[in-house]
């Protein structure tokens, strides 16, 4: 959908997806997957152990904690952030490259990323993924059942602090259905071109 015109093609569009672990950020984006695959979706690293059934270099690039800090210290990493305990952070170059060839890239991250990203990347798109409530966060996190009490306890504390940062973010969308979210998601980002466009 981006044109060549004067023989420049346009750079892609940065979406950056965030909002409170548990919020259906990864459901969400699976769908928007099979909806919209002319979007580009970025796999992070991160030095948490995979679940059961996640894939490397699918789901995530699965590093030890010596690895990833040599990452960082390579400047490979566009954004990093600790969460619970782990470091999860977005490779730089296929970001960069990808958007070069114009195609658009989803991000899909914690807050404390996304307002890294939003200070390299201004002109970015940044989408709060936002719980219809707190109890109904609560209530997913429990049936997701990949999580102890301890852990849910934590995740819950900081997603209220997560949700206070709604205010650096161009959109907030409600996960009510994840058919709702990822059609907004899409509107959103139609618009998005739309007010870029130029002749
Ligand atoms: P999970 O362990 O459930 O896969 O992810 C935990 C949190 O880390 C989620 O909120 C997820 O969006 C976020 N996350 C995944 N990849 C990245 C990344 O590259 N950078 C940042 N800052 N957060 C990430």
């Amino acid at each position: 959908s981006n044109k060549v015109a004067s023989g420049t093609r346009t750079q892609g569009i940065l979406v950056v997806i965030s909002g409170p672990s548990g919020v259906g950020k990864g459901t969400v984006c699976s769908a928007l997957r099979k909806s919209a695959p002319e979007l580009i979706y970025s796999v992070s690293a991160t030095t948490r152990m995979p679940r059961t059934g996640e894939m490397e270099g699918v789901n995530y690039f699965f590093k030890s904690k010596e690895e990833f800090k040599q990452l960082i210290e390579n400047e490979e990493m566009l954004e990093w952030a600790e969460y619970v305990g782990n470091y999860y952070g977005t490779p730089r170059k296929f970001v960069e490259d990808t958007l070069a060839t114009g195609k658009d890239v989803i991000l899909e991250i914690e807050v404390q990323g996304a307002l890294k990203v939003k200070q390299k990347f201004p002109e970015g798109v940044f989408i709060f993924l936002m719980p219809p409530s707190l109890s109904e966060l609560q209530n997913r996190l429990v049936t997701r059942g990949t999580d102890s009490a301890e852990l849910i306890a934590s995740r819950l504390s900081v997603a209220r602090d997560e949700i206070a940062l709604l205010e650096h973010y161009n959109y907030a969308v409600v996960n009510d259905q994840v058919e709702n979210a990822c059609s907004k998601i899409m509107a959103i980002i139609t618009a998005e071109h739309c007010r870029r466009e130029r002749l």
